[in-house]
């Protein structure tokens, strides 16, 4: 035992430590009468990340840092510290102070973690918050791709699960694309196993880059295939999971079964609300790759990392966390299947056809409580009281919602309406037994309503009419002993006792115990009235404990309905994201897009859906017409600002919103179905990302060169700017080739190589699109207006100009461009590139071009303002260059 540990030997510290080992990647709250204290390591953490002042438990050498919290504001310091990553154990007191021998009963209540809230106050109303496990046989991680097709991928396990809600998933997917589907769903924390390739320094920090969730390495054993499929069988109490969908083992179930075990030991309570497990398919849905989801801005921005300014954030329209939060899963996971989509459409152009019904649905829908999080705390015994009351009002509701829902043609909403309906017997239960202007804590008493329970009315009663009886003694006293002014009063030191001023003292009548002297008075009690106080006190506390005990029996009641009240939040999400999208076609005059399965998109009039909420009438509409014949690749030149990524991001984004179901901001549009959508950026354009390496850049681009297909949308913006001009030039050439040629895919090109324009006379399928742009007086406008053909210079030198760069600078740079240029092609030491820009080179005529060149600066010479020694040099210069 170390010097710091004798001076802190007390049987609280000995208990600390005990459960301090037991939970020791845990961050200890300790409870201490009215504060959570934390010591050592812990103590710092929390005071680096809340502020909190360290304070130090006895002196000097053997002083060990302290850090406590007021227990009230427990929930909101136990926010930062999980969002920041942390986990943390409370151990709280489990008995009462009072009547403890020797130190107080402790015990660790509950683990929180960053995947496995349920706390309404520490969730956020409009995210999931998922716990995500990840497994692959033989630990592959399909890291470093050679970028060979190979027909059998190796397939890695995923599951997901959502604690407070009770959603539960699996997917298998390709190991390659495990962080792609990590970043979609967004997890908080993803268990890995312990000795596997994912528990890899590198791919951890891969895994918290790419979704900023907690990683949390589990032991190999939770994901072995015997263990884990015992755990989901134990769990959900089957003898096999083909129910779910499971012929065989495959390595999701390893992931599930981790996750279960997981669940199992943090939350140490029955988890009866995850009571399915969805086999996801990931061919009935658009991929996504994390790259495109973060280039196109769909959950947050690039520069700023927020909510605020993302796609979702600017259709959200929701009158629900429930809904937020599908809508959410809808726009990530866009479909692939045509009817599936028409059915969506459907649904809301009903709604959205019908703006008085919209609108009574909405505001129907603005009064439900978040039920799924409700039902998943009933099932964890953590619901509170208002929480329960809340789900009454919201059952309540229902009926009225679904009535509205009568006359309406689509199948999607129609088949809704069941579950909002036969929740009437849970309803009235809540509605009986609970008081609705109860508080949120049950201890306080006042929960269970009047008129529930005798026995309860009963005890409280006692209280009650306890007042009638003290004012009727002090009446009688007074009479007794002739002491008008005799009063009957209550300390918390001695109960119940009767007062009598030092000038009637002497009245006291020898059945009065003197027990308090007071300056003008003495204080005494009775027979009686310590009879009396018994009996309300424990009057007090029997009633609170019959209200706790009718308070679990009505949970366990409403527990019998938990698979009722899941779909009826699952259809209350449905019908509020459709709502909220009809809201979109009816306020924003989004059009409702016609779906194909041929290969082409037609949009008229799209608009960028963020930029133009921004812009509004400022914002120019521009058309996108792609076929799979003619109009494959379309490269888009045109200057710095002009608008280019603008344009190439808001048909992506189209696409995206269109196969959602939803309407999009367009004229009219023809979507052709698309399988996935792929977004890259260069890597110069990244601003806000640390590894913007061209490596990267070309890391990314290969995986899109090796996993589009035809009926793929490619979307690459300034792809090859993160190289040296030439090279980047004939990788974007090459790129645009495979794309064309190849690959046969629709895909947009934003490029500043005005050079690759030439690609239309030689490549099938290209075309060129330019942003128009006007040239007065001394400025560019940009009329952000896409037509078509290329542009034929670079605007580089005239955006310097209109920086403020001096003219003779602006001259100058225009003399040098060409040789220079011509310069770094000869330079160029990989033959294949050098290659591929002396073609590009001699198509755009780049270096023989002098002659004209040179007859233009001649014609443009100003003779008269040349001093003789320019003209020579002029005449030298010219000379040299031919
Ligand atoms: P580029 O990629 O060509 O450099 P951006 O697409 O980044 O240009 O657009 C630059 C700016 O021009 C945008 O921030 C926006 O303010 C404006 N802009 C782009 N497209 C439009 C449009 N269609 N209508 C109005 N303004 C636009
Ligand atoms: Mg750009």
């Amino acid at each position: 035992m170390t010097q710091a540990d004798s001076n802190f030997d007390t049987p609280a510290m000995r208990q600390y430590r005990v459960f301090k080992d037991q939970y020791p990647e845990y961050i200890l709250m300790f409870r201490m009468g009215d504060f959570y204290e934390m010591f050592h390591e812990d103590a710092k953490i929390a005071s680096r990340e809340l502020g909190l002042a360290l304070t130090s438990r006895s002196k000097g050498a053997s002083a060990v840092p302290l850090a406590g919290i007021p227990y009230h504001a427990l929930d909101s310091y136990l926010a930062r510290l999980v969002k920041a990553g942390h986990r943390v154990a409370i151990c709280e007191q489990v008995e009462d102070p009072k009547e403890a021998v020797g130190v107080v009963k402790r015990d660790v209540t509950r683990l929180i973690t960053p995947g496995t809230l349920t706390d309404e106050t520490l969730l956020d109303r409009n995210e999931g918050n998922y716990l995500a496990a990840i497994f692959a046989p033989g630990g592959a991680t399909g890291e470093g791709g050679d970028g060979e097709k190979k027909d059998a991928k190796p397939q890695a396990g995923l599951a997901w699960v959502e604690l407070s809600s009770g959603a539960f998933w699996t997917m298998l997917v390709p190991c390659e694309h495990l962080l792609d589907e990590l970043v979609r769903i967004a997890p908080a924390e993803v268990l890995i196993a312990e000795g596997s390739a994912h528990d890899e320094q590198s791919y951890r920090a891969s895994i918290r880059q790419c979704t900023n969730a907690a990683v949390t390495s589990r032991g190999a054993w939770a994901f072995d295939m015997h263990t884990a499929m015992q755990q989901l069988r134990e769990h959900f109490h089957v003898h096999t999971l083909e129910g779910f969908g499971f012929d065989a083992y495959e390595p999701s179930l390893s992931a599930a079964g981790a996750l279960i075990e997981y669940l199992r030991e943090t939350q140490k309570t029955a988890l009866a609300h995850i009571a399915q497990l969805r086999k996801f398919q990931r061919t009935s849905h658009m991929a996504i790759d994390g790259n495109t989801l973060r280039c196109l801005e769909v959950h947050r921005t690039l520069r700023s990392n927020q909510r605020a300014g993302s796609l979702l954030a600017c259709i959200d329209q929701t009158c629900t966390g429930m809904g937020a939060r599908l809508l959410e899963r809808w726009v990530t996971f866009p479909l692939t299947n045509y009817s599936q989509i028409v059915a969506r459409q459907d649904a809301i152009e009903e709604l959205a056809e019908d703006p008085r019904r919209l609108h009574a649905l909405r505001e129907l829908l603005k009064s439900a409580s978040q039920i799924d999080r409700i039902a998943a705390n009933i099932a964890l015994a953590r619901v509170r009281p208002r929480e329960v009351v809340a789900l009454g009002q919201t059952l309540t509701m229902l009926p009225k919602l679904a009535a509205m829902l009568e006359g309406i043609a689509s199948e999607l909403v129609t088949e809704l309406a069941p579950h909002l309906t036969g929740l009437d017997a849970p309803a009235q239960l809540i509605a009986g037994a609970i008081d609705p202007d109860c508080p949120n804590i049950l201890r306080e008493g006042g929960v269970i309503a009047a008129g529930y329970d005798l026995e309860l009315d009963r005890l409280r009663s006692i209280g009650h009419d306890g007042q009638r009886w003290l004012a009727e003694y002090q009446a009688a006293e007074a009479q007794r002993i002739g002491v008008p002014n005799l009063k009957v009063g209550f300390n918390r030191v001695f109960g119940f006792y009767i007062e009598l001023s030092h000038l009637t003292a002497d009245k006291a009548p020898p059945d009065y115990i003197r027990k308090q002297t007071l300056k003008n008075a003495e204080r005494y009690v009775t027979g009686p009235l310590k009879q009396y106080e018994s009996e309300v006190l424990t009057a007090e506390e029997r009633a609170r404990a019959l209200e706790a005990d009718i308070f679990e029996k009505l949970r366990l009641a409403l527990a019998t309905h938990l698979a009722a009240f899941q779909a009826a939040a699952e259809a209350l999400a449905t019908l509020d994201v459709l709502g909220s999208l009809a809201q979109l076609a009816r306020h924003r005059g989004y059009k409702r897009p016609k779906i194909t399965q041929d290969n082409v998109l037609r949009i008229i009039g799209g608009r960028h859906p963020v930029l133009a909420e921004q812009l509004r009438e400022q914002f120019v509409p521009n058309d996108v017409v792609m076929d799979a014949k003619d109009n494959r690749l379309l490269i888009i030149t045109g200057p710095n600002m002009a608008g280019k990524s603008t344009y190439i991001r808001q048909v992506a984004l189209l696409v995206l919103l269109a196969q959602t179901g939803s309407f999009i901001p367009a004229d009219e549009a023809m979507i052709g179905l698309a399988d996935r959508i792929f977004t890259r950026v260069g890597a110069a354009d990244e601003l806000t990302r640390g590894l913007s390496t061209f490596m990267l850049e070309m890391v990314e681009t290969a995986n899109i060169l090796n996993n589009a297909t035809s009926r793929s949308l490619v979307i690459l913006d300034e792809v090859g700017r993160g190289t040296s001009t030439y090279d980047g030039l004939a990788l974007a050439w090459a790129i645009s080739e495979h794309l064309a040629l190849r690959v046969k895919c629709r895909a947009l090109f934003a490029t500043h190589y005005h050079e690759l324009t030439e690609l239309e006379s030689l490549l099938d399928g290209t075309k060129n699109l330019n942003v128009a742009v006007r040239e007065w007086a001394d400025e560019v406008i940009f009329l952000h207006k896409i037509t078509t053909g290329g542009t034929d210079r670079s605007y580089g030198v005239h955006v310097a100009r209109l920086a403020g760069v001096p003219r003779e600078v602006i001259e100058r740079a225009r003399e040098i461009l060409p040789q220079l240029q011509a310069h770094l092609a000869e330079g160029l030491d990989m033959p294949e590139l050098a290659e591929r820009a002396r073609q590009a080179a001699a198509q755009l005529n780049l270096f023989a071009d002098a002659p004209a060149r040179i007859a233009r600066e001649l014609k443009g010479l100003d003779l008269n303002n040349l001093t003789p020694l320019e003209a020579m040099n002029t005449l030298k210069r010219l000379k040299s260059e031919l």
